[in-house]
Protein backbone atom coordinates (compact mmCIF):
# COMPACT_ATOMS: atom_id res chain seq x y z
CA UNK A 1 0.00 0.00 0.00
CA UNK A 2 1.25 3.18 -1.15
CA UNK A 3 1.42 6.01 1.69
CA UNK A 4 4.26 8.75 0.06
CA UNK A 5 1.71 11.50 0.26
CA UNK A 6 1.22 10.67 4.31
CA UNK A 7 4.93 10.24 4.63
CA UNK A 8 5.24 13.40 2.90
CA UNK A 9 2.59 15.39 5.51
CA UNK A 10 4.02 13.89 8.45
CA UNK A 11 7.45 15.07 8.08
CA UNK A 12 6.25 18.51 7.34
CA UNK A 13 3.90 18.15 10.61
CA UNK A 14 6.64 17.36 12.65
CA UNK A 15 8.53 20.43 11.63
CA UNK A 16 5.60 22.69 13.17
CA UNK A 17 3.14 20.23 15.44
CA UNK A 18 5.45 18.40 18.42
CA UNK A 19 5.92 14.80 17.17
CA UNK A 20 3.70 15.55 14.13
CA UNK A 21 0.71 15.18 16.00
CA UNK A 22 -2.29 16.91 18.13
CA UNK A 23 -2.90 13.98 20.45
CA UNK A 24 0.06 11.36 21.08
CA UNK A 25 -1.47 8.04 20.29
CA UNK A 26 -2.04 9.27 16.91
CA UNK A 27 1.76 9.35 15.86
CA UNK A 28 2.37 5.47 16.39
CA UNK A 29 4.32 5.42 18.59
CA UNK A 30 3.02 2.15 20.28
CA UNK A 31 3.05 0.23 17.24
CA UNK A 32 5.89 1.95 15.18
CA UNK A 33 5.50 3.39 11.45
CA UNK A 34 3.96 6.37 10.16
CA UNK A 35 0.14 7.19 10.28
CA UNK A 36 -1.60 8.01 7.05
CA UNK A 37 -2.88 11.34 7.04
CA UNK A 38 -7.18 10.74 6.28
CA UNK A 39 -8.46 13.10 3.73
CA UNK A 40 -12.38 11.92 4.02
CA UNK A 41 -14.71 9.78 5.93
CA UNK A 42 -18.06 8.24 4.58
CA UNK A 43 -20.47 5.88 6.96
CA UNK A 44 -17.32 2.83 8.19
CA UNK A 45 -14.46 4.05 5.86
CA UNK A 46 -12.07 6.53 6.17
CA UNK A 47 -9.54 7.37 2.90
CA UNK A 48 -6.22 8.50 3.21
CA UNK A 49 -4.17 11.10 1.80
CA UNK A 50 -2.72 8.33 -0.92
CA UNK A 51 -6.39 7.71 -1.82
CA UNK A 52 -6.12 4.12 -0.19
CA UNK A 53 -9.65 2.99 1.87
CA UNK A 54 -9.47 1.81 5.29
CA UNK A 55 -12.80 0.02 7.38
CA UNK A 56 -12.27 1.90 10.27
CA UNK A 57 -12.68 0.87 14.05
CA UNK A 58 -11.44 3.45 15.69
CA UNK A 59 -14.43 5.99 14.47
CA UNK A 60 -12.53 9.14 15.89
CA UNK A 61 -11.93 7.21 19.19
CA UNK A 62 -15.42 6.60 19.96
CA UNK A 63 -17.51 9.53 19.22
CA UNK A 64 -18.74 8.63 15.67
CA UNK A 65 -21.24 5.99 16.65
CA UNK A 66 -23.14 6.80 13.29
CA UNK A 67 -20.39 6.90 11.35
CA UNK A 68 -18.87 9.36 9.17
CA UNK A 69 -20.15 11.98 7.32
CA UNK A 70 -23.63 10.81 8.74
CA UNK A 71 -26.38 12.84 6.62
CA UNK A 72 -28.39 14.25 9.86
CA UNK A 73 -25.00 15.02 11.38
CA UNK A 74 -23.90 17.13 8.28
CA UNK A 75 -26.99 18.63 7.86
CA UNK A 76 -27.61 19.79 11.49
CA UNK A 77 -23.80 21.04 11.35
CA UNK A 78 -24.54 23.05 7.94
CA UNK A 79 -27.88 24.14 9.18
CA UNK A 80 -26.52 26.09 12.63
CA UNK A 81 -23.23 27.24 10.86
CA UNK A 82 -25.67 29.33 8.54
CA UNK A 83 -27.21 30.79 11.79
CA UNK A 84 -23.82 31.61 13.35
CA UNK A 85 -21.30 29.93 14.95
CA UNK A 86 -20.82 30.84 18.03
CA UNK A 87 -22.59 33.39 20.42
CA UNK A 88 -21.33 33.15 24.18
CA UNK A 89 -24.63 33.46 25.34
CA UNK A 90 -27.44 31.32 25.84
CA UNK A 91 -29.43 29.06 23.05
CA UNK A 92 -31.88 26.85 22.93
CA UNK A 93 -30.04 23.77 21.23
CA UNK A 94 -28.01 23.84 24.53
CA UNK A 95 -30.96 23.27 26.70
CA UNK A 96 -32.49 20.63 23.66
CA UNK A 97 -29.23 18.73 24.81
CA UNK A 98 -29.41 19.09 28.61
CA UNK A 99 -32.46 17.79 28.32
CA UNK A 100 -31.61 15.12 26.19
CA UNK A 101 -28.86 13.71 28.62
CA UNK A 102 -31.08 14.41 31.82
CA UNK A 103 -33.93 12.16 30.04
CA UNK A 104 -31.32 9.46 29.56
CA UNK A 105 -29.91 8.79 32.65
CA UNK A 106 -32.04 9.09 35.86
CA UNK A 107 -28.85 10.09 37.90
CA UNK A 108 -28.29 13.31 36.18
CA UNK A 109 -30.93 16.19 37.47
CA UNK A 110 -28.58 18.78 35.97
CA UNK A 111 -25.71 18.77 33.66
CA UNK A 112 -23.42 21.46 32.40
CA UNK A 113 -21.87 21.25 29.06
CA UNK A 114 -17.86 21.82 28.71
CA UNK A 115 -15.78 20.61 25.35
CA UNK A 116 -14.20 18.01 26.03
CA UNK A 117 -13.72 14.50 28.41
CA UNK A 118 -10.94 15.84 30.40
CA UNK A 119 -12.72 18.63 31.04
CA UNK A 120 -15.39 16.87 32.24
CA UNK A 121 -13.79 14.57 34.26
CA UNK A 122 -11.13 17.75 36.17
CA UNK A 123 -14.04 19.59 36.47
CA UNK A 124 -16.15 16.38 38.54
CA UNK A 125 -13.46 15.90 40.52
CA UNK A 126 -13.25 19.62 41.37
CA UNK A 127 -17.14 19.34 42.10
CA UNK A 128 -16.99 16.48 44.44
CA UNK A 129 -14.30 17.99 46.46
CA UNK A 130 -15.82 21.33 46.98
CA UNK A 131 -19.31 19.50 47.63
CA UNK A 132 -17.77 17.17 50.54
CA UNK A 133 -14.92 19.12 51.15
CA UNK A 134 -12.37 16.46 51.27
CA UNK A 135 -9.31 16.51 49.17
CA UNK A 136 -8.24 13.14 48.06
CA UNK A 137 -10.08 10.93 45.43
CA UNK A 138 -9.64 7.43 43.99
CA UNK A 139 -8.70 6.25 40.57
CA UNK A 140 -7.77 2.66 38.66
CA UNK A 141 -4.77 1.46 37.67
CA UNK A 142 -5.29 1.80 33.51
CA UNK A 143 -8.30 3.58 33.40
CA UNK A 144 -7.61 6.97 31.87
CA UNK A 145 -9.73 10.58 32.14
CA UNK A 146 -8.43 13.08 30.60
CA UNK A 147 -5.28 14.67 30.72
CA UNK A 148 -5.26 16.97 34.24
CA UNK A 149 -2.79 17.28 36.82
CA UNK A 150 -4.09 15.32 39.19
CA UNK A 151 -4.70 11.77 36.87
CA UNK A 152 -1.76 11.81 35.32
CA UNK A 153 -0.31 9.61 38.51
CA UNK A 154 0.30 5.62 39.11
CA UNK A 155 0.27 3.73 42.00
CA UNK A 156 3.66 4.29 44.08
CA UNK A 157 6.33 1.32 43.93
CA UNK A 158 6.22 -1.10 46.37
CA UNK A 159 4.52 -0.37 50.02
CA UNK A 160 4.68 3.26 49.49
CA UNK A 161 1.16 4.62 49.49
CA UNK A 162 1.76 7.57 47.40
CA UNK A 163 1.44 7.89 44.14
CA UNK A 164 3.73 9.10 41.81
CA UNK A 165 3.09 11.29 38.77
CA UNK A 166 3.32 9.79 34.78
CA UNK A 167 3.84 13.09 33.27
CA UNK A 168 6.41 15.74 33.88
CA UNK A 169 5.04 18.61 34.79
CA UNK A 170 2.51 17.12 37.35
CA UNK A 171 3.93 18.06 40.91
CA UNK A 172 4.59 15.63 43.57
CA UNK A 173 1.63 17.32 45.63
CA UNK A 174 -1.06 16.75 42.64
CA UNK A 175 0.17 13.40 42.68
CA UNK A 176 -0.38 13.12 46.34
CA UNK A 177 -4.14 13.44 46.03
CA UNK A 178 -4.29 10.76 43.79
CA UNK A 179 -4.84 7.03 45.71
CA UNK A 180 -4.42 4.44 42.59
CA UNK A 181 -5.64 1.00 42.78
CA UNK A 182 -6.04 -2.07 40.55
CA UNK A 183 -8.80 -2.43 38.28
CA UNK A 184 -11.44 -4.97 39.37
CA UNK A 185 -9.38 -5.31 42.62
CA UNK A 186 -12.75 -3.69 45.25
CA UNK A 187 -10.29 -4.79 48.79
CA UNK A 188 -7.56 -2.35 47.30
CA UNK A 189 -10.60 0.15 47.87
CA UNK A 190 -11.80 -0.82 51.13
CA UNK A 191 -7.94 -0.71 52.28
CA UNK A 192 -7.63 3.12 50.81
CA UNK A 193 -10.72 4.24 52.38
CA UNK A 194 -9.58 2.47 55.56
CA UNK A 195 -6.25 4.09 55.64
CA UNK A 196 -7.78 7.57 54.73
CA UNK A 197 -10.76 7.61 57.09
CA UNK A 198 -12.66 11.25 55.90
CA UNK A 199 -10.15 12.28 53.28
CA UNK A 200 -12.05 10.79 50.17
CA UNK A 201 -14.25 12.80 48.35
CA UNK A 202 -14.64 10.47 44.99
CA UNK A 203 -14.14 7.64 43.22
CA UNK A 204 -13.49 7.98 39.62
CA UNK A 205 -13.94 5.23 37.82
CA UNK A 206 -14.40 3.53 34.06
CA UNK A 207 -17.20 1.76 34.41
CA UNK A 208 -16.25 -0.34 31.25
CA UNK A 209 -12.51 0.29 31.13
CA UNK A 210 -11.31 1.15 27.75
CA UNK A 211 -7.91 2.29 27.58
CA UNK A 212 -5.76 -0.28 28.76
CA UNK A 213 -7.51 -2.25 25.74
CA UNK A 214 -10.91 -3.10 26.89
CA UNK A 215 -11.58 -4.49 30.10
CA UNK A 216 -14.52 -5.74 31.83
CA UNK A 217 -16.29 -4.93 35.00
CA UNK A 218 -16.21 -8.10 37.32
CA UNK A 219 -19.16 -8.92 38.63
CA UNK A 220 -19.97 -6.96 42.18
CA UNK A 221 -16.98 -4.61 41.47
CA UNK A 222 -19.30 -1.67 40.28
CA UNK A 223 -21.62 -2.43 42.92
CA UNK A 224 -19.00 -2.31 45.64
CA UNK A 225 -17.64 0.85 44.54
CA UNK A 226 -21.46 1.99 44.90
CA UNK A 227 -21.36 0.34 48.84
CA UNK A 228 -18.34 1.75 49.42
CA UNK A 229 -18.57 5.05 48.07
CA UNK A 230 -22.09 5.73 50.08
CA UNK A 231 -20.46 3.92 53.66
CA UNK A 232 -17.91 6.48 53.75
CA UNK A 233 -19.79 9.59 52.87
CA UNK A 234 -17.96 9.79 49.58
CA UNK A 235 -18.98 10.59 45.61
CA UNK A 236 -18.85 7.83 42.92
CA UNK A 237 -18.08 9.43 39.30
CA UNK A 238 -18.63 7.41 36.49
CA UNK A 239 -16.67 7.97 33.46
CA UNK A 240 -19.22 7.48 31.16
CA UNK A 241 -17.11 9.24 28.12
CA UNK A 242 -16.69 5.65 26.31
CA UNK A 243 -19.71 4.28 27.69
CA UNK A 244 -22.39 6.95 27.84
CA UNK A 245 -24.81 6.66 24.70
CA UNK A 246 -22.61 3.68 23.91
CA UNK A 247 -23.08 0.84 25.41
CA UNK A 248 -27.04 1.13 25.36
CA UNK A 249 -28.62 4.72 25.00
CA UNK A 250 -28.45 5.28 29.38
CA UNK A 251 -24.91 4.28 28.79
CA UNK A 252 -23.20 1.40 31.99
CA UNK A 253 -25.41 2.60 34.67
CA UNK A 254 -28.71 1.89 33.07
CA UNK A 255 -27.13 -1.19 31.65
CA UNK A 256 -25.87 -2.44 34.89
CA UNK A 257 -28.50 -0.34 36.60
CA UNK A 258 -25.92 1.34 39.06
CA UNK A 259 -26.29 5.22 39.84
CA UNK A 260 -23.45 7.29 40.31
CA UNK A 261 -22.96 10.31 42.06
CA UNK A 262 -21.72 12.19 39.05
CA UNK A 263 -21.62 11.09 35.69
CA UNK A 264 -18.57 12.41 32.53
CA UNK A 265 -19.64 12.22 29.33
CA UNK A 266 -18.48 13.19 26.12
CA UNK A 267 -17.28 11.39 22.84
CA UNK A 268 -20.87 10.36 21.60
CA UNK A 269 -22.73 13.50 23.03
CA UNK A 270 -20.51 15.83 20.37
CA UNK A 271 -21.50 13.32 17.31
CA UNK A 272 -18.12 14.18 16.21
CA UNK A 273 -17.45 17.46 17.77
CA UNK A 274 -15.82 19.26 20.46
CA UNK A 275 -18.31 18.35 23.53
CA UNK A 276 -17.71 17.07 27.31
CA UNK A 277 -20.53 17.10 29.81
CA UNK A 278 -21.01 16.42 33.91
CA UNK A 279 -24.05 15.89 35.83
CA UNK A 280 -25.61 14.77 38.35
CA UNK A 281 -28.16 15.04 41.41
CA UNK A 282 -29.42 18.47 41.51
CA UNK A 283 -27.98 18.82 45.24
CA UNK A 284 -24.51 18.57 43.69
CA UNK A 285 -25.17 20.12 40.84
CA UNK A 286 -26.18 23.30 42.76
CA UNK A 287 -22.43 23.75 43.87
CA UNK A 288 -21.36 24.99 40.59
CA UNK A 289 -20.95 28.34 39.97
CA UNK A 290 -23.42 30.57 39.74
CA UNK A 291 -25.58 28.82 41.55
CA UNK A 292 -22.86 27.56 43.74
CA UNK A 293 -19.42 28.24 45.16
CA UNK A 294 -17.43 25.94 42.53
CA UNK A 295 -15.84 27.90 39.74
CA UNK A 296 -16.03 26.20 36.36
CA UNK A 297 -16.70 28.34 32.91
CA UNK A 298 -15.89 28.28 28.76
CA UNK A 299 -15.73 30.67 26.32
CA UNK A 300 -16.93 28.01 23.50
CA UNK A 301 -18.77 25.50 26.44
CA UNK A 302 -22.33 24.44 24.63
CA UNK A 303 -21.22 25.76 21.19
CA UNK A 304 -24.25 25.77 18.88
CA UNK A 305 -22.38 24.04 16.23
CA UNK A 306 -21.01 21.02 18.32
CA UNK A 307 -24.44 21.29 20.19
CA UNK A 308 -26.52 20.51 17.30
CA UNK A 309 -23.95 17.28 15.95
CA UNK A 310 -24.56 15.86 19.58
CA UNK A 311 -28.29 16.40 18.99
CA UNK A 312 -28.56 15.21 15.56
CA UNK A 313 -26.36 12.09 16.60
CA UNK A 314 -28.66 11.07 20.03
CA UNK A 315 -31.93 11.87 18.23
CA UNK A 316 -30.23 8.62 15.87
CA UNK A 317 -29.76 6.54 18.84
CA UNK A 318 -33.49 7.07 20.09
CA UNK A 319 -33.98 3.73 18.16
CA UNK A 320 -33.79 0.91 20.30
CA UNK A 321 -32.91 -1.45 17.34
CA UNK A 322 -29.57 0.23 16.92
CA UNK A 323 -28.01 -1.27 20.02
CA UNK A 324 -29.92 -4.86 19.25
CA UNK A 325 -28.05 -4.73 16.22
CA UNK A 326 -24.65 -3.24 17.57
CA UNK A 327 -24.56 -6.27 20.03
CA UNK A 328 -25.06 -9.41 16.51
CA UNK A 329 -22.58 -7.51 14.60
CA UNK A 330 -20.32 -7.62 17.75
CA UNK A 331 -20.74 -10.86 18.39
CA UNK A 332 -20.14 -11.81 14.75
CA UNK A 333 -16.72 -10.28 14.75
CA UNK A 334 -15.03 -10.92 17.83
CA UNK A 335 -16.81 -15.26 17.57
CA UNK A 336 -15.18 -14.81 14.21
CA UNK A 337 -11.48 -13.63 15.16
CA UNK A 338 -11.98 -16.26 18.60
CA UNK A 339 -12.41 -18.99 15.90
CA UNK A 340 -9.88 -17.43 13.74
CA UNK A 341 -7.24 -18.04 16.30
CA UNK A 342 -8.25 -21.24 17.89
CA UNK A 343 -7.56 -22.61 14.20
CA UNK A 344 -4.16 -21.03 14.07
CA UNK A 345 -3.30 -21.88 17.71
CA UNK A 346 -3.03 -17.71 18.76
CA UNK A 347 -3.91 -17.66 22.28
CA UNK A 348 -6.23 -14.34 22.61
CA UNK A 349 -8.70 -12.75 24.40
CA UNK A 350 -11.75 -10.72 22.67
CA UNK A 351 -13.19 -8.71 25.15
CA UNK A 352 -16.53 -6.89 24.31
CA UNK A 353 -19.92 -5.21 24.84
CA UNK A 354 -22.62 -3.55 22.69
CA UNK A 355 -20.53 -1.93 20.04
CA UNK A 356 -17.10 -1.67 21.71
CA UNK A 357 -14.54 -4.58 21.59
CA UNK A 358 -10.93 -5.13 22.18
CA UNK A 359 -8.22 -7.70 21.59
CA UNK A 360 -5.54 -8.96 23.79
CA UNK A 361 -2.87 -11.22 22.46
CA UNK A 362 -2.85 -12.96 25.81
CA UNK A 363 -3.24 -16.45 26.38
CA UNK A 364 -5.55 -15.59 29.96
CA UNK A 365 -8.29 -13.51 30.86
CA UNK A 366 -7.56 -9.70 31.10
CA UNK A 367 -8.96 -7.98 34.01
CA UNK A 368 -6.64 -5.24 35.03
CA UNK A 369 -3.55 -3.02 33.97
CA UNK A 370 -1.47 -5.75 35.15
CA UNK A 371 -3.02 -8.22 32.59
CA UNK A 372 -3.25 -5.95 29.73
CA UNK A 373 1.01 -5.22 29.86
CA UNK A 374 1.03 -8.57 30.34
CA UNK A 375 -0.27 -9.45 27.15
CA UNK A 376 1.97 -9.65 23.48
CA UNK A 377 2.54 -5.92 22.46
CA UNK A 378 4.81 -7.27 19.85
CA UNK A 379 2.34 -9.80 18.28
CA UNK A 380 -0.10 -6.52 18.36
CA UNK A 381 2.54 -4.34 16.44
CA UNK A 382 2.86 -6.71 13.64
CA UNK A 383 -1.52 -7.78 13.70
CA UNK A 384 -1.88 -4.19 13.03
CA UNK A 385 0.33 -3.18 10.51
CA UNK A 386 -0.82 -6.29 8.57
CA UNK A 387 -4.45 -5.43 9.62
CA UNK A 388 -3.77 -1.55 7.99
CA UNK A 389 -1.60 -2.77 4.75
CA UNK A 390 -5.14 -5.32 4.18
CA UNK A 391 -7.53 -1.97 4.54
CA UNK A 392 -8.50 -2.14 8.21
CA UNK A 393 -8.03 0.40 10.76
CA UNK A 394 -7.51 -0.12 13.75
CA UNK A 395 -6.33 1.36 16.97
CA UNK A 396 -2.39 2.11 16.50
CA UNK A 397 -2.10 1.01 20.33
CA UNK A 398 -2.82 -2.66 22.24
CA UNK A 399 -4.07 0.00 24.87
CA UNK A 400 -7.03 1.00 23.10
CA UNK A 401 -10.81 -0.17 22.54
CA UNK A 402 -12.17 -0.67 19.00
CA UNK A 403 -15.99 0.60 17.98
CA UNK A 404 -18.23 -0.24 15.44
CA UNK A 405 -20.56 2.38 14.11
CA UNK A 406 -24.26 1.93 12.89
CA UNK A 407 -22.46 2.19 9.49
CA UNK A 408 -20.95 -0.99 10.03
CA UNK A 409 -22.14 -3.90 7.78
CA UNK A 410 -21.80 -7.80 7.80
CA UNK A 411 -20.04 -7.31 4.79
CA UNK A 412 -17.48 -4.98 6.40
CA UNK A 413 -17.27 -7.99 9.46
CA UNK A 414 -16.85 -10.45 6.83
CA UNK A 415 -13.97 -8.39 4.72
CA UNK A 416 -12.41 -7.79 8.38
CA UNK A 417 -12.54 -11.41 8.88
CA UNK A 418 -10.03 -11.91 5.91
CA UNK A 419 -8.22 -9.98 6.89
CA UNK A 420 -7.33 -11.58 10.47
CA UNK A 421 -6.89 -14.88 9.05
CA UNK A 422 -4.75 -13.42 6.29
CA UNK A 423 -2.34 -11.27 9.08
CA UNK A 424 -2.47 -13.97 11.52
CA UNK A 425 -1.94 -16.81 9.05
CA UNK A 426 0.91 -14.80 7.94
CA UNK A 427 3.06 -15.54 11.15
N1 LIG B 1 -12.41 9.62 29.81
C1 LIG B 1 -12.29 8.55 29.03
C2 LIG B 1 -12.85 7.26 29.48
C3 LIG B 1 -11.63 8.65 27.80
O1 LIG B 1 -11.49 7.55 27.03
C4 LIG B 1 -11.12 9.90 27.40
C5 LIG B 1 -10.42 10.03 26.10
O2 LIG B 1 -10.18 9.13 25.39
C6 LIG B 1 -11.28 10.99 28.25
C7 LIG B 1 -11.93 10.83 29.44
C8 LIG B 1 -10.76 12.33 27.84
O3 LIG B 1 -11.58 12.84 26.83
P1 LIG B 1 -11.00 13.93 25.78
O4 LIG B 1 -10.00 13.24 24.95
O5 LIG B 1 -12.24 14.37 25.04
O6 LIG B 1 -10.42 15.03 26.59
Amino acid sequence: MDRTTSRRLFDRSKAHIPGGVNSPVRSYSNVGGDPPFIASGQGSRIVDADGNSYIDYVMSWGPLILGHAHPEVVEAVRAQAGLGVSYGAPTEPELGLAEMIADAFASIDMVRLVNSGTEACMTALRLARAFTGRDKIIKFEGCYHGHSDGLLVQAGSGAAHLSQATSAGVTAAQASDTFVAPYNDLRRVEEIFERSRGQIAAVIVEPVAGNMGMVMPETGFIGGLRRLTLEHGSLLIFDEVITGFRIVYGGYQDYARIEPDITCLGKVIGGGLPVGAYGGRREVMETVAPLGPMYQAGTLSGNPIAVAAGIATLKALQDPSVYMSFSGLTHRLCSGIEAICGELAVPVQVNRLGSMWGIHFSDAPVTCYADASGSDAEAYRSFFHKMLDSGIYLAPSPYETSFISTAHSRADVDETLDAVRHSLAAD
